[in-house]
């Protein structure tokens, strides 16, 4: 028996809401094309769209690897164990994206997948957004709320409420007050317009809006809007200091080579033979007379002569 689900969403728009189904369609045709095609580090795509299931904003669910296949959407990050995750819960994906708000019919829907799963006795009441294993915003801020509600507890009945939208930022200008204020000040300050972060935009908030939308080329009008906070923001990010890069990988040691290689190595160690004085041809063939030489040189380095180019005799072979 699995924990239970795991819900997903598709990140960018689904561009299903208000549609007709027929959309809802061939958005999941088109997921399953994109996990089935070829890309890198993938050459023949996977076997099936990743998730167990879809739901459309109609209600309507759709199969992917379904009740009795393992699904492939969570990530292998977890419990150190390959696959753990995909094995271990069923996967749903609702059909939306950034700035697209669940319909009722689509939650009802994924409350029956969910209760046909515990009722069936195919999974436990686990309900899980992906955020809690990998990717940060999937499924969605509503989406996450309805799985903290239904995690361990029953799908069906009341007590689900979809919480309102948020808001979006309010256009700042003179006059405004606020933590939102505060924060504009903060990030203008970062960029080089030293302001006190009072919460005030006062005349000089005024002035180093004006003065950084000037000097980045935009309209200039002292308000805050979705344009200039976008801007003020990529730049805040793109001059934070930049994540630690990972470890370099450690170089490719150099093959053992013995009589019977061939290739490229073999004429690096010839070549190398051949530079401490050894005479003999550089083909890329380990054949009896490269070994020959190859005992030679370990004898006079007091290597072990055993005509096998290791480790030890590579260093030995790149000294001077
Ligand atoms: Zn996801
Ligand atoms: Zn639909």
């Amino acid at each position: 028996m699995k924990k239970g689900f795991t819900v997903h969403w598709n990140g960018p728009p689904a561009r299903c809401v208000g549609q007709p189904h027929s959309r809802c369609e061939s958005f999941f045709r088109a997921v399953k094309a994109f996990h089935m095609s070829p890309r890198p580090g993938i050459p023949n795509g996977w076997s099936d769209i990743a998730y167990s299931f879809g739901m459309c904003p109609h209600g309507i669910p759709m199969v992917g690897r379904g009740w009795n296949k393992n699904q492939f959407a969570n990530g292998k990050d977890v419990v150190g164990v390959n696959n753990g995750p995909d094995s271990q819960w069923f996967s749903i994906i609702v059909f939306l994206g950034e700035g697209e708000r669940p319909t009722p019919a689509m939650v009802s829907g994924v409350q029956a997948l969910i209760r046909e799963g515990r009722q069936s006795g195919r999974c436990a009441a686990e309900v899980k957004p992906h955020k809690d294993w990998k990717v940060k915003s999937c499924p969605g801020d509503e989406f996450t709320f309805l799985c903290r509600q239904w995690d361990g507890r029953p799908v069906d009945g009341g007590g689900v409420v979809i919480p309102p939208a948020p808001t979006g930022p309010r256009v700042l200008r003179m006059g405004h007050n606020g933590a939102d204020v505060k924060d504009l000040q903060v990030k203008l300050t970062k960029l080089g317009f030293p302001l006190v972060a009072d919460g005030q935009f006062g005349a000089a908030t005024d002035k180093a809006v004006r003065a950084f939308q000037k000097q980045f080329g935009m309209g200039v009008d002292g308000a805050v809007g979705p344009i200039t906070w976008a801007a003020i923001n990529l730049r805040v990010w793109s001059s934070a200091p930049a994540p630690t890069p990972p470890p370099a990988p450690k170089p490719t040691p150099y093959p053992t080579l013995r009589v019977g290689a061939s290739g490229q190595m073999v004429k690096v160690a010839q070549l190398r033979l051949a530079w401490h004085g050894l005479k003999l041809a550089v083909d890329g063939k380990f054949g009896p007379s490269t070994k020959a030489n190859v005992v030679t040189f370990q004898k006079a380095k007091r290597l072990t002569a055993d005509g096998v180019v290791g480790p030890a005799t590579w260093v030995e072979l790149w000294k001077d």
